[in-house]
C-alpha cells in the first residue's frame, strides 16, 4: 500500500487533530502517502482530497476540533454516493482509508471495506458510548472541561447554599456524567445504565438537609432526560428551588489533555500498521491499557461496557 487517506466524521472531538497528525505522520515515516479528506464523507465524494505533508500536520497536536472539518453526508448512505465516493479514491490512487468518527462513520467505513476498500476506524467522540475500547478520543479532555466547569459551580453553591442541577453530554453513555460526578464528589448522578429514580435522589437531598447540608450538586445524563424536567419534579415532590446549567457545546471544544494527544498518537499509529498489514474494518481501542483492534461488525450488536464498579464507589462516597 503506497497511499492511505484519512477523514474526520460525525460530531468533532478534542484529539481528532493529534489523530490525524499521528497518521500522517506514522504513514510517511513508512514511505507511505497520505490525503486528507476534508469534511467527512461529503469530501469523499466531492473529491475535497489533498495531499499532507509533515509539516501540514505541524503546531496541530494542541488544538481542539478537527483540521480536515467534520460533517454529516446523507448521500454517502446510498449506493450511488459511495460508488461516486470509490472513483475518487481511485483517481488518487489511494489504497486503504483511516475514519476517525463515532459508531455512524465506522458503519460508512465498513460499507467501503465491503466493496473492496480496505477502512480502519478510530473512535473520536466525547460521548465514552463505543464498545470494544475502554476510552474513546475526547472523552478525558471534555470530563476535564466538565469539572472545571462543576468546581467553579460548587463554588457558588456552597456560598449561596444552593442546589445546582448539571446537564452534561454522553448522547446515551452515562460516562461524562458518572465519571465526572466521582472526579467532583457530585451528591446524585442520574445516567441512563441505571434504575436510580428521582424518589431515590429526593431522599439524598432530604437525608443531606437534616444533617445541616444546604448545597447539593445532581449531575444529569442528557441521556435521562433534560435537567429542566428533574428541576420542575424535584420542585414538584418537595418545593425546593433549584439552580440548572446545561453545559453544552463548551464540553466539545478545547486543548485534549495529555491522555488524549497520547491516546491519539497510539491510536493513529496503529491504525497505519493495521492497513499496512493487509487488516481491514477493524476499530483500534484502548482495553487495559494495551492498544486493541476489533472487528466493526462485531462491535455492532455490543454496546460500551458500563462500569458498575465506579458507578457504586460515586454512590459510596457521596452518603
Ligand atoms: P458518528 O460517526 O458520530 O456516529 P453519524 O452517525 O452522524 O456520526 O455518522 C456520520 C456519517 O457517517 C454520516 O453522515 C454518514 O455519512 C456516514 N454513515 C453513518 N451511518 C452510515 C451507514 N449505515 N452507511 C453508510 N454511511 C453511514
Amino acid at each position: 500500500m503506497k497511499k492511505i487517506g484519512v477523514l474526520t466524521s460525525g460530531g468533532d472531538a478534542p484529539g481528532m487533530n493529534a489523530a490525524v497528525r499521528s497518521v500522517v505522520r506514522s504513514a510517511i515515516y513508512r514511505g507511505v502517502e497520505v490525503y486528507g479528506i476534508y469534511h467527512g464523507y461529503k469530501g469523499l465524494i466531492t473529491g475535497n482530497i489533498k495531499k499532507l505533508e509533515v509539516s501540514d500536520v505541524g503546531d496541530i497536536v494542541q488544538r481542539g476540533g478537527t483540521i480536515l472539518y467534520t460533517a454529516r453526508c446523507e448521500e454517502f448512505k446510498t449506493e450511488e454516493g459511495r460508488a461516486i465516493a470509490i472513483e475518487q479514491l481511485k483517481k488518487f490512487g489511494i489504497e486503504g482509508l483511516v475514519v476517525i468518527g463515532g459508531d455512524g462513520s465506522f458503519m460508512g467505513g465498513v460499507k467501503l471495506t465491503q466493496l473492496g476498500f480496505p477502512t480502519i476506524g478510530i473512535p473520536g467522540t466525547i460521548d465514552n458510548d463505543i464498545p470494544g475500547t475502554d476510552f474513546t478520543l475526547g472523552f478525558d479532555t471534555a470530563l476535564n472541561t466538565i469539572i472545571d466547569a462543576i468546581d467553579k459551580i460548587r463554588d457558588t453553591a456552597t456560598s449561596h447554599e444552593r442546589r445546582f442541577i448539571i446537564e452534561v453530554m454522553g448522547r446515551g453513555c452515562g460516562d461524562l456524567a458518572m465519571w465526572s460526578g466521582l472526579a467532583d464528589g457530585a451528591e446524585s448522578i442520574l445516567i441512563p445504565e441505571t434504575k436510580e429514580d428521582l424518589n431515590t435522589i429526593v431522599e439524598r437531598l432530604n437525608r443531606g438537609i437534616e444533617r445541616g447540608k444546604r448545597h447539593n450538586i445532581i449531575i444529569v445524563a442528557e441521556g435521562v432526560g433534560s435537567a429542566d424536567e428533574v428541576a420542575k419534579a424535584i420542585k414538584a415532590k418537595t418545593n425546593m428551588d433549584t439552580r440548572v446549567t446545561v453545559l453544552g457545546h463548551v464540553q466539545r471544544g478545547g486543548a485534549p489533555t495529555a491522555f488524549d494527544r497520547v491516546l491519539a498518537a497510539r491510536m493513529g499509529n496503529k491504525a497505519v500498521d493495521l492497513l499496512l498489514n493487509g487488516e481491514k474494518g477493524k476499530m483500534i481501542g484502548i482495553q487495559d491499557n494495551k492498544i486493541v483492534a476489533h472487528n466493526i461488525l462485531d462491535l455492532l450488536t455490543k454496546k460500551h461496557e458500563f462500569n458498575d464498579e465506579l458507578y457504586k464507589l460515586a454512590k459510596v462516597l457521596s452518603i
